[in-house]
């Protein structure tokens, strides 16, 4: 997956508060050589190049995501999918999971090609890695598309999905869970290795229960296009039924994500996901489109030609008229609004934002976290949680 770094024996020692998945550390070293995390130490080792911070922190990773700086990996091309990758490493983000939208089989098999073209020929000035693609499009259901065009949606069949799980580049598979095929869906994708995940969906608790044994774990975006219990009541009346929303509450092995850019949930809603569910089970995610980093004005979101229109103020993507069209800003903005507006210390903010992701994902022996041995994706912020500087395997991005 080329995480390794050839050439680079350079001893680093990034000095400052690191931060950890349970803890701080005041006033240590990270030390890196040859692309990987060495150790942590109180003292400066000998002939190492010193780097300073306020914080040292573990690279983000980020599950779903769409592109930026104009570019969406639905583009199709790999000159897009690295537009899109160095724009979110300067936010932080150092292992992305580029995202599907709804599209014809087609656009979707370029948008695989043009991610596995990037991923197998990674260097530095690429930004993020590419640990895997999120199959997210098309598999939604009619009633929740949200701003995906609905013409682009249909119901799962394996002629469509099994070449695709077979590249062994998709790590997060979603799919709505009423929809014909979808239990078969999710069990292909628990196959073939995949973190699944039910969203665009208007799932009923036993919908939701099929799901799970058939391997769902994890629900995209919380309280965005997804059932709730007003929604089964418009569909099915009274008694009311419990909906994908308590059925994440209730149960500990899920996960899901939150978009905390300030614009999609109010602080009480991102305190109350934090508090529900935890900072193991809870990720951030930029659910950015290609307006990240853009002057305000319209974008299609996914294909360049298909793709249906949403406007963006600079602060978040919208259909005039309808309603929120996901993020445009980057997975440091996330992390401040969720530190600003939460009750989440630091470690557990940073963690919902790197360590929580890689290890639903299943990424998480290799990056997440600083931690010896792991790949060197090191981050330096400032006290505001502003990113001074990105060092994708131990070396820095210059932007
Ligand atoms: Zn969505
Ligand atoms: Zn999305």
């Amino acid at each position: 997956m080329g995480w390794t770094s050839k050439g680079m024996k350079m001893k680093r020692s990034f000095h400052g508060e690191l931060i950890l998945p349970d803890r701080t550390v005041p006033d240590a070293y990270l030390i890196t050589e040859g692309g990987r995390i060495l150790s942590i130490e109180m003292e400066a080792p000998a002939e190492s190049e010193v780097i300073e911070g306020t914080y040292i922190a573990p690279g983000f990773v980020d599950l779903h995501v769409h592109g930026g700086a104009g570019a969406d990996y639905m583009d199709g091309t790999a000159d897009a999918v690295r537009v899109a990758n160095r724009a979110h490493a300067r936010h932080g983000t150092t292992t992305i999971f580029p995202t599907t939208t709804t599209g014809s089989t087609e656009e979707l098999a370029a948008m695989l090609a043009a991610c596995l073209e990037v991923q197998a020929s990674w260097s530095l000035r690429d930004g993020a890695r590419i640990g895997g693609v999120h199959y997210y499009g098309p598999y939604f259901a009619e009633d929740k598309v949200g701003c995906h065009s609905v013409e682009g949606r249909r119901d799962p069949k394996p002629s469509e999905y099994e070449a695709f799980l077979a590249t062994g580049l998709i790590r997060i598979a979603t799919c709505a869970a009423e929809l014909d095929g979808a239990e078969a869906f999710y069990r292909a994708a628990a196959a073939a290795g995949c973190l699944v995940t039910c969203g665009h969906s208007n799932s009923t608790w036993s919908e939701m229960a099929r799901a799970y044994a058939a391997g769902m774990r994890h629900v995209d975006h919380f309280w965005c296009a997804m059932s709730s219990v007003a929604s089964l009541r418009a569909r099915y009346g009274t008694p009311m039924q419990a909906s994908m929303e308590q059925f994440v509450l209730a149960h500990g092995e899920m996960s899901t994500e939150v978009i905390a850019d300030g614009c999609h949930l109010s602080p009480e809603l991102l305190e109350f996901a934090y508090r529900m569910k935890g900072a193991t089970r809870l990720c951030l995610v930029t659910d950015a489109n290609r307006a990240l980093d853009m002057p305000a004005g319209r974008y299609r979101f996914g294909h360049p030609e298909t793709g249906s229109w949403f406007e963006s103020d600079g602060k978040v993507g919208f259909v005039p008229g309808q309603g929120l069209a996901s993020s445009v800003v980057g997975m440091d903005e996330m992390v401040r609004v969720m530190a600003r507006d939460t009750t989440a210390s630091l470690p557990e903010v940073i963690r919902m934002a790197s360590l929580t992701p890689a290890e639903r994902v299943g990424v998480s022996d290799l990056v997440g976290s600083l931690e010896p041995g792991k790949v060197a994706d090191v981050l330096i912020l400032g006290s505001n949680l502003d990113v001074r500087a990105v060092y994708p395997g131990g070396e820095r991005l210059d932007w």
